[in-house]
């Protein structure tokens, strides 16, 4: 399938009233939670725990601001769990499954809450303290907000933007790939979007330091969450000016160009894997094996 502006990446867009309103009303959060369909997505980092399908687990919490509200569906609501923040979680015939195990199989809707729930739990976390002052803070609507009640700092759900990029030359794109991955798995370069830049800027940079290339035409494609632990990809085709790679040891364990006919070939015979289907990796080399420019 092809996916881009009109279909949504995987672990996006799970079609949920998010009810924004609903996180500052302690009665109407009761409520919700009370509703004898509401779902719970427990989930232990980087697990969550799965039966057969996806879960309408119910599991009692230890404080009421242990629900993080993901979303409303017909009025019912799904709520994320820490493990940790639940009473004897009993898993039943479920297991404990990173989403990377269980992803290609989700449907959109859960694959998205499942990532919403992971990135929310992930968050929670990673800042129980202040910082900027170093003291405990306190959970508020309904997992969206941490408050501090020494300084009254508010801390907001973080994400670190990352940008991706198939970087192209006609009818040639470059993968590279890192040291811990299979050795014939390859991918679309990636990195961290440094303070001061734009997204543009990033992916020039990134594109430079890792292979030694410089880019022209920077497009936009798609955009995923990737909370692992709290990572936006923001998915981009860059135009290469040279071709000649300057492959950065320290960032790659290689990089090369392969052609557009070249990489399913590939990939029938053995010699090449691509990331998983449900990565904005897979889904940026899919789009460009099916554009003709
Ligand atoms: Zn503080």
């Amino acid at each position: 399938m092809r996916r881009g502006a009109t279909t949504p990446n995987p672990l996006s867009s799970s079609g949920l009233d998010r009810a924004s309103a609903v996180r500052r009303s302690a009665e109407e959060l009761a409520e919700l939670a009370a509703h004898p369909e509401a779902r719970m997505i427990v989930v232990r980092p980087p697990h969550v725990l799965v039966a057969d399908g996806p879960v309408p687990h119910r599991v009692e919490v230890a404080a009421a601001d242990g629900l993080l509200l993901l979303g409303l569906e017909d009025g019912v609501a799904t709520f994320a769990v820490d493990a940790d923040e639940a009473e004897a979680v009993d898993a039943g015939s479920a297991g404990w499954k990173t989403l990377l195990e269980v992803g290609g199989s989700l449907s959109q809707r859960d694959g998205s809450l499942f990532a919403q729930a992971i990135g929310l739990v992930n968050w929670h976390r990673r800042h129980r303290f202040c910082a900027a002052c170093g003291s405990p803070t306190e959970v508020r609507w309904a997992g969206y907000l941490r408050a501090c009640p020494a300084c009254q700092a508010e801390h907001f759900p973080r994400l670190d933007p990352a940008v991706i990029m198939l970087v192209t030359s006609g009818d040639r794109c470059v993968l590279g790939r890192q040291p811990a991955w299979p050795p014939t798995m390859f991918s679309a370069l990636a990195g961290f979007v440094e303070p001061g830049e734009s997204l543009e800027d990033a992916v020039r940079r990134e594109v430079c330091e890792e292979i030694g290339v410089e880019v022209g035409d920077v497009r936009y494609h798609s955009s995923q969450p990737w909370p692992f632990p709290s990572s936006l990809m923001l998915g981009f085709f860059a135009t290469a000016l040279s071709e000649d790679l300057h492959v950065d040891p320290s960032e790659l364990d290689g990089a090369r160009w392969f052609g557009r006919a070249e990489i399913p070939e590939a990939i029938e015979r053995g010699d090449l894997m691509l990331p998983g289907t449900i990565s904005i990796a897979r889904c940026l080399v899919e789009a460009w094996l099916q554009t003709t420019d």
